[in-house]
């Protein structure tokens, strides 16, 4: 058997279950075995019937001798099957299940698993998971939960996984796989999905935790070295004159830099005096001052006689970027370009514009620098742009998502990271509030007032209905929904309503009626978030707030808080769970990006922070950024492989390294 089989040469599969699992991109025998379960039921005790104890969870298995319908005293209806294995007899109950019937006959060999209850003297089992003529698929062992997305079962997925029979070999040598204890890679992939316990899942599930961040990890070393050997035509020089003019540039900004501005500047300048380009990566919340950090950075290009591109990921970021350069730069002779699909600006020592700047035909002379903003796989695909291009030049990436520090050490380990965790002075907090359902009318009366007494304006965040990357109809309609309900709630207020389904230029008169206090409360669903700049509005009222994960609420709730109002955030909840509401407390408290990114991780433990993949990260697919002894651990592997082998030895490890790096490339 071949592992990169189609999924279309799958034995016994409708092709409508073929294209369900084209739909979740397994297009191959390889994908389907890499799709993993999330947990497991323990059906694997089987047992005789003379022994059950009522309370164990187990498999019986036996043959069918009576089969009748019954109608409960409330009116349910149910299948009522005996089986007897010889040892004894019990019943099987189904509820609403007619269709069986049918198809369980008299005669026929049955096995069925569950939990044993007993009703006087007779035992029965509702059974979990049945199976006839004596197949192991989804009884009589620990059988594998997996997402059910697109509407795919598990028990449809578990069945086709019955069919691979062979599995990955082993990537790594022997040393590696000795010193970190690890189960051999065919074996982990046959335990992950059919374990014989649960201690040989673990060792599976970790074994292939462990190849996913250690690929990860190696390719970003792999690169790095790569990236090491380029030379840079000309070093920066940042003495003399030169530096004398930096400091004159900073003394004329409007305010003091902040120590973490001074400190990320350091690390940047002195990247920029070595003759290797810089590869950095900046991070810092929305408002800590990366704008005049990157100006520094394009002055400094400037003074030895090079070209900057700033790039952002919207046309109007690219504008706001170009406004504030030119009122920085207003009284130095850098002259500055705006080139976005509808605005063309002309000046060519800093050159603002979208991403697509690098790709298009764009005259690329005497590009000394590159700056990308809000662009989180910058580094690896663009470089190989440039470089098609002949240009080798500093590169430094900005985010203001907050990526906890082992994520960003391990995913972005080819780039040297520097930080801003200090917000100039005297910037307001948004107070942030959870409201109950209890407390819901009086926060509208609060809001009420603010509208009536300050001339307010309110952002109504619903609720968050998919985790999609795209609008769906289902999230509109969620949307048009609250729009009305509000509509009677506040009669007397002008209210708008902002989808991703409005076309281009209604959203544009939107937009500008809120600007101009034309509407008083503007509802939107949460994707249309983005490139939201409105310095009026002060209220964020997010719905359904349990939904969001919390680094994607900290992302909200920077809509206000940009005037110098006073702002405020409240969380609204229907929910009961403690642990919930405790996590909106902990989020109106809390107003450090980092913090709260790293919560996330701690709460939502395996698996994705929330609102990653939406932001362009990659999704672990079954690793954690939460386990650090992990990361640790893979980190380690990966700089002794890095020393003592060389990955053209390892075949399938190399393919492994390139498929995550087309991967990369792929989403950029
Ligand atoms: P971001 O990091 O989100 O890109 P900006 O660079 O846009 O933040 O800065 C936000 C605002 O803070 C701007 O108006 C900028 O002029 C101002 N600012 C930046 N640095 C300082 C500072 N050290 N002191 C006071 N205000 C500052
Ligand atoms: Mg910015």
């Amino acid at each position: 058997m071949n592992l990169s089989e189609p999924i279309s040469s799958l034995p016994r599969t409708s092709s409508v279950t073929i294209k369900k699992f084209q739909s979740l991109e397994i297009n191959t025998y390889l994908d389907l075995i890499n799709y993993f379960p999330f947990r497991y039921e323990d059906y694997s005790i089987v047992s005789k019937i003379n022994r059950l104890q009522p309370g164990e969870t187990v498999t019986v298995e036996g043959v069918i001798s009576q089969s009748k319908y019954q109608i409960t005293r409330t009116g349910l209806k149910i299948q009522v099957f005996k089986l007897d294995d010889g040892t004894g007899e019990i019943e099987l109950g189904f509820y609403n299940q007619p269709y069986l019937l049918r198809l369980l006959k008299k005669g026929m060999n049955i096995s069925a698993a569950g939990i044993i209850e007993q009703y006087g003297k007779k035992l029965s089992i509702k059974p979990k998971e049945y199976e006839v003529n004596g197949k192991r698929v989804h009884t009589a062992r620990i059988i594998p939960i997996y997402p059910e997305k697109k509407g795919l079962s598990s028990r449809t997925i578990r069945e086709k996984m019955m069919f691979i029979e062979s599995f990955p070999e082993e990537i790594f040598p022997e040393k590696i796989i000795l010193f970190n204890n690890l189960m051999g890679e065919p074996t982990a992939y046959q335990q992950i999905h059919f374990p014989d316990s649960l201690e040989s899942e673990k060792k599976a599930r970790e074994r292939l935790a462990f190849d996913e961040l250690f690929t990860i990890q190696l390719s970003s070393r792999l690169v790095k070295k790569e990236w090491e050997k380029e030379k840079v035509t000309n070093k920066f020089i940042l003495t003399g004159k030169n530096e004398k003019l930096i400091n004159k540039f900073i003394e004329s900004l409007p305010f003091k830099l902040t120590k973490a501005q001074h400190r990320v500047w350091k690390e940047i300048s002195s990247d920029l005096k070595k003759d290797n380009p810089m590869n950095r990566f900046l991070q810092g919340e929305v408002g800590s001052g990366k704008t005049v950090v990157a100006a520094l950075t394009c002055y400094l290009a400037y003074l030895n006689g090079y070209r900057s591109l700033l790039m952002a990921p919207t046309e109007i970021l690219a504008t706001q970027h170009y406004q504030t350069l030119v009122k920085l730069f207003k009284k130095f002779p850098v002259k500055i370009g705006l080139q976005t699909g509808s605005q063309k600006i002309n000046g060519n020592d800093i050159v603002v514009g979208t991403h697509a700047l690098v790709s298009k035909k764009f005259k690329l002379e005497k590009v000394g620098l590159v700056i990308v903003d809000e662009q989180h796989r910058f580094g690896v695909a663009q470089r190989a742009e440039l470089k098609n291009k002949g240009i080798t030049p500093h590169l430094l990436s900005m985010t203001a998502t907050p990526i906890p520090r082992t994520v960003a050490l391990t995913l972005y380990g080819e780039l040297d990271l520097s930080i801003i965790d200090e917000m100039p002075p005297g910037r307001k907090r948004v107070k942030t509030f959870y409201v109950s359902k209890e407390k819901r009318q009086a926060g509208y009366q609060w809001m009420r007032s603010e509208i009536l007494n300050h001339q307010s304006q309110i952002f109504i965040v619903c609720p968050l209905i998919e985790e999609s990357e795209i609008e769906t109809m289902k999230s509109v309609k969620a949307a048009k929904a609250e729009y009305e309900n509000l509509k009677k709630i506040f009669p007397d207020f002008k209210i708008g309503l902002l989808h991703g389904k409005i076309k281009g230029k209604e959203k544009n008169k939107i937009m500008e009626d809120f600007n101009n206090r034309k509407t008083d409360i503007l509802v939107a669903t949460p994707v249309v978030e983005v490139g939201v700049d409105i310095p009026n509005a002060t209220i964020m009222l997010i719905e359904g707030a349990e939904r969001f994960g919390l680094a994607q609420l900290h992302q909200l709730r920077g809509r206000v808080g940009r005037g110098d109002k006073q702002s405020y955030c409240f969380l609204f909840s229907e929910t009961d769970s403690l642990p919930v509401i405790e996590r909106l407390r902990f989020f109106s408290q809390t107003s450090d990006g980092n913090k709260l990114a790293e919560e996330d991780l701690k709460i939502r433990g395996p698996g994705d922070i929330y609102g990653m993949k939406q932001h362009g990260f990659i999704e672990l697919k079954i690793a954690s950024f939460g386990d650090y002894a992990l990361i640790d651990k893979t980190k380690k592997a990966v700089g002794y492989f890095d020393s003592h082998f060389s990955i053209t030895n390892y075949r399938l490890l190399k393919k492994k390294v390139d498929n995550y790096q087309k991967g990369i490339v792929a989403r950029d």
